[in-house]
């Protein structure tokens, strides 16, 4: 049978849009003592806008590299794709063979042209450097910055903005006050990573970390010592939330994650980590 205290905090939890799918991971989670959150989604709020379009070829211009962005973005269910798709005014063409490239992009052929959107990873994957200023100063602007390839050349660059949730701040405040380490795992960039962690006040962050690696570095964490709550959203996340302590999807999140994941939050909300972890605390005390 279920104690009493339990079933009360986990429909308390449930009110509160915080689904409790393991019990034992509950119990775990007031001895977490590391909170590895995602960036995307979680920390910000995943509402990516257009900034600017840099074209790197003459032959093509910004509206053109951005609208067969667009095309191949229809397709995609990434939040940098929503932000690209939702940028153009006009009529966006149709794509073909579309495919996704976890954590790197996305590729489709468009009017006859492969098109490819891409990380700067990727880029650098395949030796490809863009000598621009004009990409330089995006990064160092903190923006993430997605590249577009078509026929297999570099051609243009597109920079998008999130914005910080107010709520992460508070929560970020409250785990600290408790003396728990708070890290942020994003695939974006390093710089945008940095403005992130610096804007927070995150112990640490780890950036361009690729979907196979992300339950790695969970494992590096644990391995230090701690006892390790993570958040996800994505199909990429998966893994990584399964090998936390504590895997916590939030709401908005794929199938995937929800299915993986201990915990879910309905509300996509920085603090209802917080609430989880208290919660977890003031049950299992009371039972002592
Ligand atoms: P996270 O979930 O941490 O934001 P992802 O693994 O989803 O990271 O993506 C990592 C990076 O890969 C993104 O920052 C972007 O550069 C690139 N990327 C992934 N999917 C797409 C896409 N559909 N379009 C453009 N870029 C993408
Ligand atoms: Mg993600």
């Amino acid at each position: 049978a279920v104690p009493l205290v339990i079933a009360v905090s986990t429909a308390l939890a449930a009110k509160r849009g915080l689904l409790i799918r393991n019990r034992a991971a509950f119990e775990r989670a007031r001895l977490v003592n590391a909170v590895i959150f995602d960036k995307t989604g979680t920390l910000t709020k995943g509402e990516f806008g257009v900034t600017d379009v840099v074209s790197l070829d003459e032959a093509f211009k910004p509206e053109e590299i951005l609208t067969l962005a667009a095309a191949v973005e229809t397709n995609s269910e990434h939040p940098i794709a929503r932000g690209i798709v939702s940028a153009v005014k006009g009529e966006i063409p149709a794509v073909k063979n579309f495919r996704a490239i976890p954590g790197k992009g996305a590729v489709g052929r468009v009017e006859g042209r492969k098109v490819m959107v891409v990380s700067p990873g990727y880029l650098r994957e395949k030796r490809l450097r863009p000598s621009d200023e004009r990409i330089e100063k995006l990064f160092s602007q903190g923006k993430t910055v997605v590249f577009v390839l078509i026929d297999g050349k570099l051609r243009g660059a597109i920079a998008l903005a999130d914005l910080i949730r107010e709520e992460s701040r508070e929560a970020l405040a409250r785990l600290k006050a408790r003396g728990i380490r708070c890290l942020m795992l994003t695939g974006d960039n390093r710089q945008v990573a940095k403005w992130v962690a610096e804007e927070l006040g995150l112990d640490d962050y780890i950036a361009e970390v690729l979907p196979h690696e992300k339950a790695k570095k969970v494992k590096e964490i644990q391995a230090q010592g701690f006892t390790v709550a993570m958040t996800g959203d994505g199909v990429n996340d998966a893994p990584a939330l399964a090998q936390a302590d504590v895997g916590i999807a939030i709401g908005a999140g794929t199938d995937v994650a929800v299915e993986t994941a201990d915990v879910i939050l309905v509300r996509s909300n920085p603090l209802d980590v917080v609430a989880i972890l208290e919660l977890s605390r003031a049950t299992y005390r009371k039972m002592v």
